[in-house]
């Protein structure tokens, strides 16, 4: 049986087994919890060892920028079309005009303690704070913190610093470094074969800890997410994949299966990172180069699905709150979004946190999180497919554009 159908069993048991077990489903949560906990041990050294010899083995620095630049404009504008798609879908279905009074009333009350604590850890930060702070002062507290954004900034840094030194001083380091890649990624392979029985405890749990009811109330706003994150598959990532990819789409997304059930399941870009990374290389033959440059980035800098429920929860906020948004407040939208999504990291609920940082730009009262975070989670989860499958077209387009084999 192959690993995708095992994960998938584990998948619908877990959802079985939460339905039927109720507030019981919390005794299998350690399952989830060791699965998360053995996927992310690997994440720090694996960003950083990828990534200083992503950038180490590209060679010239005309190479690297080439590619730096492909990457990075390829995840900014894929970004703001997610956005702006996700803010067409809110303007035009209007999901806020549907909540009434009561449930606005209610949602507030059971989400207001929660709400104010997700606002305080995003307190103080602006867009331009979140920027500054990608260059750490001490690389060792970013790996020890799991502080991405600094580790890709130092691992980057240090690879661009490598290709400077003549070659026989640098063979034995990067020999090492190689390594040390090999082995994480054999690390990965095992710690998938755990996948299945981690995936069903943490799909009992999510399952248990879920209102269904909330999700009526929210039925709409979270129907508006699904119908957007839907489209910027279909659309832009399909259209990607075949004219830039040069590849069938269909087939992408089926050979995406193992990679798109993990991020639904973990909720987290990071935690998917390693299974990324070898099924592009294996599946679509993207050379180790390409992937260990662009993936890894990916995971941290580039989130669509994100972006795109930004734009959909800021519009319906607005909405729930009578707030008229105009032209140069939804632009004010796609350029925070775009420049947040950098800065959200690639773990659950970070979308949420950054969320407050553009509803503060905007003017739009931030308690208004209370209103979307009982149906937070599935959106996640299914954002998360998005973020993930948006770093995996871009390794596709950036090979394919480099032929690098
Ligand atoms: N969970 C998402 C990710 O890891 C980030 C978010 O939207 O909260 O990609």
């Amino acid at each position: 049986m192959k690993l995708y159908t095992k994960i998938f069993i584990g998948l619908v048991a877990g959802i079985v087994f939460g339905l039927i077990a109720g507030e019981y489903a919390l005794y299998v949560e350690f399952l989830g919890t060791i699965f998360i906990r053995l996927i992310t041990m690997v994440v720090v050294p694996l960003v950083m060892a990828s990534l200083i010899l992503g950038t180490a083995s590209l060679g010239n620095i005309k190479q690297l920028g080439r590619i730096g630049l492909k990457t990075f404009l390829y995840y900014t504008i894929t970004t703001a079309i997610a956005i702006s798609i996700g803010l067409t879908l809110a303007n035009i279905l209007k999901p806020g005009a549907g909540i009434d009074d009561t449930a606005k009333k209610a949602l507030m009350e059971n989400y207001e303690g929660v709400a104010k604590e997700k606002v305080m850890s995003a307190k103080d930060t602006s867009v331009v704070d979140m920027l500054v702070r990608i260059i750490p002062t001490n690389p060792f507290a970013s790996m020890a913190s799991n502080d991405m954004l600094g580790l890709i900034f130092f691992s980057l840094s240090l690879g661009v610093a490598l290709t400077y030194l003549p070659p026989e001083k640098t063979r034995g380091f990067i020999n090492g470094i190689q390594t040390l890649n090999d082995a994480v990624v054999e690390l990965v392979h095992l710690v998938m074969k755990f996948a299945p029985i981690g995936v069903f405890g943490l799909m009992s749990v999510v399952v248990a800890k879920f209102g269904v009811d909330i999700l009526y109330t929210l039925i709409q706003y979270s129907l508006v997410v699904f119908i957007g994150l839907a489209l910027h598959i279909i659309i832009t990532y399909s259209a990607s994949v075949k004219f830039l990819g040069k590849r069938n789409p269909i087939s992408f997304l089926k050979d995406m299966r193992e990679v798109m059930i993990l991020a639904f399941s973990t909720s987290s870009s990071n935690a998917t990172l390693p299974v990324n990374m070898d099924n592009c290389t294996e599946k679509f033959g993207v050379s180790p180069k390409i992937s260990s440059f662009v993936l890894p980035l990916g995971a941290t800098i580039n989130m669509d699905g994100t972006a795109l429920y930004q734009g959909v929860a800021a519009v319906f906020i607005a909405q729930v709150y009578g707030i008229d948004l105009t032209l140069t407040d939804q632009l004010m939208i796609i350029l925070t979004a775009t420049m947040a999504s950098v800065g959200a990291a690639g773990i659950p609920g970070a979308g949420l946190i950054t969320l407050t940082v553009i509803l503060q730009t905007i003017g739009i009262p931030v308690e208004g999180i209370a209103l979307i975070l009982g149906v937070d989670r599935i959106l996640d989860m299914c954002r998360t497919v998005v973020n993930v499958t948006g770093d995996a077209s871009c390794a596709l387009f950036v090979s394919e554009s480099e032929k690098v084999k």
